[in-house]
């Protein structure tokens, strides 16, 4: 294993104790590459998977010039500039059905969208701008030259990528596949996650719940988010604060995953022994981010020199849970994935109607409810905002970000929001 922590500790500004939240993002970042391993798989199957090499366009998008509206298709020299111009309409180009022949002087051919331009023509007049007289059409002054027409190829040229590798497959980059005929490509290896929770009080659910226990949430929302992203799960539920299960745990995990996902455990004056027993199995470093929620945080990378894995040690608490899997888990796993180039996650300015307690010098991440009023999007805070809070979680729909350097938001000021969200 390379020596991690040098690499890390070499860092300039890097201070364990106090570390900027957007440069744990970089370190991790930094440290963590694309897995190898490639498979092929069906169009459908290829949704929320990455591409392992481009998909090269094995013809012109659209195949032929045709029309993007509905009206005749005319040679563009036949039109007199400062008058109408009177055309014999010589047939029909409908999709899917083309004219025939070749479009000769003062002729025009009725055509509708997506209709293959006639041989000859170059200029489309839209059907509400003509005049019909029986067989003939009247075309107003003032056309353009290939106007109203789609060229061959506008969209893709043959042998150009039209997607390239690492670009994660949406609906719409399964629709272009398909527009080319593809029915197969070729996609990264899924990353292959363990997690599991810490904790003495943790009970399972469909067990009762002891005096001083709680149920084991991280266990599903960890779930969830790794799902959503695409990952292999390895769940190995609930681990007991003891040494022994949790070396066997992370041994197992090692062994079996690319990264682990831990919850719980490493806070300060916590069962020291998992912390001891990290830096025992790899290359471990203990951070206390400059972050609300989320401040004590493991990452490194355990195991044996032949099978390592990437170490998430996330605190327990499941708001802190989840923000820091958002804030740091999850742009690791897609670039563990393969995704390139990895963007980051956008954020949007709008006005908070609530006032924030924040104090300068960390980092926070609030829970947030975006709504319209009167047209304009607002933000305002859900209420309790503790980090044991879940319900904070579901009822917000963003997290407000108030970056390090910031005091108190009054009510009216900015913020930047994080949409959980996409489309669909
Ligand atoms: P810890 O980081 O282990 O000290 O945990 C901090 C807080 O989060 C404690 O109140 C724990 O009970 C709670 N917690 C830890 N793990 C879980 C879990 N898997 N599900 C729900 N709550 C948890
Ligand atoms: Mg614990």
């Amino acid at each position: 294993m390379t020596s991690l922590l040098k690499s890390l500790s070499c860092a300039d500004d890097y201070d364990p104790e106090s570390l900027n939240a957007e440069r744990a993002r970089q370190l991790i970042l930094g440290l963590v590459e694309p897995l190898s391993g490639v498979e092929r798989v069906g169009v459908r199957d290829a949704l929320g998977r990455v591409l392992a090499e481009d998909v090269v366009s094995t013809m012109n998008v659209p195949g032929h010039d045709n029309s993007a509206m509905d009206g005749y298709a005319v040679r563009f020299a036949d039109l007199t500039t400062d008058g109408e111009t009177v055309l014999a309409l010589a047939g029909t180009a409908f999709a899917g059905r083309a004219f025939a022949g070749r479009l000769g002087p003062g002729e025009c051919v009725r055509i509708m969208t997506g209709g293959v331009i006639p041989a000859g023509a170059d200029t489309v007049v839209i059907q509400e701008v003509v005049r019909t007289e029986g067989d003939r059409i009247v075309v107003p002054a003032q056309q353009r030259p290939g106007q109203n027409v789609r060229r061959a190829g506008e969209d893709l040229r043959a042998g150009t990528p039209a997607i390239r590798a690492g670009k994660r497959l949406h609906p719409a980059e399964l629709g272009l596949i398909a527009s080319l005929g593809i029915g197969e490509v070729a996609v990264r290896r899924r990353p292959r996650i363990a997690f599991f929770s810490t904790g003495d009080e943790l009970c399972s659910i469909g067990s009762p719940l002891r005096e001083g226990e709680v149920y084991d949430s991280n266990r599903y929302t960890i779930h969830g988010m790794l799902a959503r992203l695409g990952c292999e799960i390895v769940d190995l539920g609930v681990v007991r604060d003891d040494p022994a299960a949790i070396e066997a745990a992370f041994r197992r995990a090692a062994a079996e995953a690319d990264a682990i996902v831990t919850s719980g455990g490493v806070s300060v004056g916590e069962a020291d022994f998992i912390r001891d027993l990290m830096t025992q199995l790899g290359e471990v470093a203990f951070w206390k981010i400059a972050m609300r929620p989320g401040r004590p945080m493991a990452f490194g990378r355990i195991g044996s020199d032949e099978k390592a894995a990437w170490l998430f040690g996330l605190p327990g608490n499941p708001v802190a849970v989840m923000v820091t899997f958002y804030e740091f888990v999850r742009d690791a796993l897609l670039k563990l994935s393969g995704v390139a180039p990895l963007e980051p996650l956008p954020r949007f300015r709008v006005p908070c109607v609530s006032p924030l307690k924040k104090r300068p010098g960390r980092s926070e991440f609030q829970r947030g409810i975006l709504f319209r009023e009167n047209g304009e999007w607002k933000v305002r805070a859900t209420g309790a905002q503790g980090s044991g809070v879940l319900r904070s979680m579901s009822e917000a729909n963003c997290i407000i970000v108030v970056g390090h350097a910031r005091g108190n938001v009054e009510p009216g000021e900015p913020v930047d929001v994080q949409p959980f969200e996409g489309l669909i």
